[in-house]
């Protein structure tokens, strides 16, 4: 397609006429390494400077050199590997529109959602697991505690039947709605640091993928 054109002008006015530039990969002008890249793993990164203090991101860019706490290992076709934030793996695939690396920055992009959202679930799923311990261990007080009856269909229930039927038939939004009623119970009752976990559960600490599978 364009590569014959692109051959005919480099033919005919090789000195005198500049080429329009090379399409080059952006992580490949930014000395990353040689396209195609693909994502081989991923690790949450976090920095608190003492206890209690403003979780920040334990880590940086290697493209924009912005601070990521989520952070994407990349690797290039020369083997390379290099950590980015989901933000410039997202312009990156903008910057690709159009070009021959469309379709693996669109694959690189789609990757990492995949990786967010098993994360997510898997944060969820860990919190509500920690919430039915919760409601195993306190059965008879939350047996005592009236659920409104906006939350069953107009009849007044006790959390604690409210929360067991949840937990065993809701999917993961409404046993979310679950751990946010209950841990608001726990904080009150100071039944323990349920709470305190929350920051911890936005993400999976590591999802790592086969790093060493298919090397190009
Ligand atoms: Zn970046």
């Amino acid at each position: 397609m364009t590569s014959s054109c692109a051959w005919r002008r480099m033919g005919s006015k090789m000195t005198d006429t500049a080429a329009p530039p090379p399409r080059i990969h952006p992580f490949e002008r930014a000395n990353l390494g040689k396209a195609p890249f693909r994502v081989v793993g991923n690790y949450v990164a976090k920095y608190q400077a003492c206890p209690g203090a403003p979780i920040q991101p334990g880590a940086a860019c290697d493209y924009c050199g912005t601070g990521i706490m989520d952070v994407y290992v990349v690797r290039s076709a020369d083997k390379r590997e290099f950590e980015v934030g989901c933000d410039c793996v997202a312009r990156v695939r903008q910057e690709c529109a159009g070009t021959d690396f469309e379709r693996e920055a669109r694959k690189m992009h789609d990757e990492i959602n995949r990786i967010k959202r098993q994360a997510k679930h898997a944060a969820v799923d860990a919190r509500v697991a920690r919430v039915a311990a919760l409601v195993e261990a306190h059965r008879e007080e939350l047996a005592e505690i009236v659920q409104p009856a906006r939350y069953l269909g107009g009849r007044d229930q006790s959390v604690l039947r409210w929360a067991e039927w949840m937990l065993g038939h809701a999917g993961r939004k409404g046993k979310v709605e679950v751990c946010r009623r209950i841990e608001a119970i726990a904080e009150e009752r100071g039944w323990g640091p349920a709470a305190d976990q929350e920051v911890n559960t936005m993400h999976l600490d590591a999802v790592m993928m086969d790093r060493n599978a298919g090397g190009q």
